[in-house]
């Protein structure tokens, strides 16, 4: 038996045998042909790509039925690829002139465009490597059949584990038979974890070795909520692990019937929990969780799974369906939190040295005014129709927030000559996740509508943690006093300001963190679909005072590691079904 630790991304438990995803990179020899027999392999060069292009539409339609348009461009763009003479043609001109096989023709040329992508840098490019990796593997299935270690070639409920998984990857996978993954790269907000919440299959990221170290077939188990990963586990492990998946089961079933009931307190405070999306397609999740509507909307996922700019109507029909499957509930968008390794950096003519400190987020929109008003447009439209808010990402000064502000505004006269109906009075709000919005949120408070603190970010750039980083997984801690006295002050600010104040970065969904969200004063907190049910039967345990105490408890702590531990047993004494058997067995 051994047992690794990584980050866990997604709750639950699986136990099943391994199916270890090899490194992506297929090695194809270098064969030569003879001349005589060039048209034969460019017959058959041209047949794997026409059937690589069938299979990839025949995926596309798939995951759109089951995830979704913007979930499924991430196809379109493969088969854009593949479509592509500036790719074909020197597959074709090393048939003809060079005299190789078809698949050494694929592999060359496909393995240069990855190689011209990896020399930008591990960070910006990886997702453009991964994909065309993905795509050699595809073709070459065609041409010299299938790799054994394709996830397309899971035939019976397995555990995957693998270095990485692309975005493609990840959509493609056969729910009924993958139980859960693993993989060595990632750190907690990557595309991996936020496809596994969706997906709703456990899931651990950065567990170094992982794929070394487990054989086909080894039987494993992942725990998505420690983060631990158990390769042949003796009997004893193994039993544990089934009773926790059996409480877990019990539990998750027992929280069906919370649904209905009020999000409050044991001293009827009322707490507003409300679901992160990513795709429209998500909020019939929220909403069987018992959200109570979505307190942020990620809509850069839009130009993710794609390679084009959405256009206004791509926005708004994303915007309408959302505002439509909630049925008068309240959606906040979002404006598109593009840079860092998000987008701008995978198209830029000069990838930025320092991307997370760089041109992201609101600062990327106000430097593309185009961009930025083709989604506030279609923000508008759909405001039309229902309870909209926007918020802006990132927001650092004041004078950006008023910036932001003001665009929004143009694009309102604009919008009303044209005679389109809007609501002029919505409310536009800020993330505050950066040092600057918190430590001066008073003054950001007369200006903002409404504040949502994104503690994802506030912690990356508060304790200098890489948030995406393995590395320094272990320093990015949301409970670090500076963290709390940030957060502690822009509710201060809010409460003096008289704007509401939410949490929507992961930590509300996080059990052990609740207790101090709530002792610090927030009453409205917003997390991704799957673990709003655990936190509202939290909520309903404790009561506002019990809550005050742990702050209290907590800030007399002096280590990082100390408050982790006093927050999870705090937690642990409330509601210990949720934690029932791991560490505490
Ligand atoms: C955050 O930073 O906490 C947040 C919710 O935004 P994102 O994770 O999309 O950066
Ligand atoms: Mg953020």
């Amino acid at each position: 038996m051994r047992e690794l630790r990584g980050i866990p991304v997604s709750p639950g438990v699986a136990i099943g045998s391994a199916f270890v995803v090899e490194d992506q990179k297929r090695r194809i020899p270098k064969r030569a042909i003879a001349p005589a027999d060039a048209p034969a392999e460019l017959a058959r060069l041209d047949s794997a790509l026409r059937a690589s292009i069938a299979e990839l539409t025949a995926v596309r339609a798939q995951t759109k039925a089951e995830l979704g348009d913007e979930a499924a461009k991430i196809f379109s763009f493969h088969i854009g690829m593949l479509a592509d003479k500036s790719l074909t043609l020197p597959m074709r001109h090393a048939v003809e002139n060079d005299l190789v096989t078809a698949e050494y023709a694929v592999f060359a040329t496909l393995q240069a465009l990855a190689d011209r992508f990896a020399a930008f840098g591990e960070g910006a490019f990886k997702t453009k490597v991964d994909d065309v990796n993905d795509l050699a593997q595809r073709v070459l299935k065609h041409l010299v059949g299938e790799s054994v270690s394709r996830l397309a070639n899971i035939k019976q409920p397995a555990v995957v584990l693998s270095r990485d998984l692309t975005p493609s990857q990840a959509a493609s996978f056969n729910r009924e038979h993958v139980l859960g993954f693993v993989t060595e790269a990632g750190g907690r907000t990557g595309h991996t974890g936020i496809f596994a919440r969706a997906l709703g299959i456990p899931a651990v990221v950065a567990c170094k070795q992982a794929t070394e170290l487990a054989t086909p077939g080894t039987p494993v188990i992942i725990d998505g909520e420690s983060g631990a990963v158990i390769l042949d586990p003796d009997l004893a492990t193994l039993a544990r692990y089934r009773k926790i998946r059996e409480r877990d089961r019990l539990f998750r079933l027992k929280l069906d019937d919370l649904r209905e009931l009020p999000c409050q307190t044991l001293d009827a405070v009322p707490i507003d929990l409300q679901g992160n999306i990513e795709f429209p397609e998500e909020v019939a999740q929220v909403l069987a969780a018992g959200g109570t509507g979505v307190g942020l909307y990620r809509t850069e996922y839009l130009y993710l799974a794609q390679d084009k700019e959405p256009t206004e109507e791509d926005h708004y029909q994303a915007y309408a369906r959302c505002v439509g499957l909630l049925g008068g509930r309240p959606l906040t968008i979002r404006t598109m939190d593009l840079g860092a390794d998000k987008y701008t950096q995978e198209r830029a003519d000069n990838p930025e040295r320092n991307p997370m400190l760089g041109c992201r987020s609101i600062r990327y929109c106000l430097q593309n005014p185009g961009l930025f008003k083709r989604q506030l447009r279609a923000i508008l439209r759909a405001s039309a129709l229902g309870a909209v808010r926007v918020m802006f990402p990132l927001v650092t000064t004041p004078e950006e927030f008023r910036r932001a502000r003001f665009v929004l505004n143009e694009v309102i006269e604009d919008l009303r000559d044209e005679g389109v109906a809007v609501d002029a009075n919505i409310k536009v709000g800020m993330m505050v996740e950066v040092p600057s919005a918190a430590i001066c949120a008073e003054m950001f408070a007369n200006q903002a509508d409404f504040f949502s603190i994104g503690t994802n970010d506030l912690v990356q750039y508060t304790l200098a943690v890489d948030r995406t980083n393995e590395q320094v997984a272990g320093m990015y801690n949301p409970a670090n006093p500076a963290v709390v006295a940030l957060v502690r002050n822009t509710v201060r600010a809010a409460s003096a300001g008289n704007i509401p104040v939410s949490c929507c970065g992961e930590s509300a969904g996080e059990l052990e963190y609740v207790m101090l969200l709530l002792g610090l004063g927030l009453r409205s907190l917003s997390a991704s679909a799957p673990a709003l049910p655990a936190v509202k039967r939290l909520v309903r345990s404790v009561t506002i005072e019990q809550c005050e105490q742990v702050v209290e408890k907590a800030s007399r702590l002096d280590s990082d590691a100390a408050v982790s531990s006093y927050l999870r047993d705090a937690t642990r004494k409330i509601i210990p079904e949720a934690f029932d058997g791991r560490s505490a067995e």
